[in-house]
């Protein structure tokens, strides 16, 4: 059985580090390419893209 879970808005991001669901309504035009951070770790994580209502992210090692 498939679930139709999408929210109005869009996308939902799990961030990678903490598993919390990152606040993307700070992002309103997220789109592949920019950086995002998280609001529980603040983890910097970069959008790879949206998929299936989902967006996929890579944590940014800043290394500074
Ligand atoms: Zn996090």
């Amino acid at each position: 059985m498939i679930t139709d879970n999408m929210k109005a808005g869009g996308a939902e991001c799990v961030c990678p580090e903490c598993k919390n669901h990152v606040d993307l309504s700070r992002y309103p035009n997220l789109a592949a390419g920019m950086v995002i951070e998280c609001d529980h770790c603040g983890m910097t994580l970069l959008v790879k893209g949206v998929e299936n209502g989902s967006v996929q992210t890579e944590i940014v090692d800043e290394g500074k």
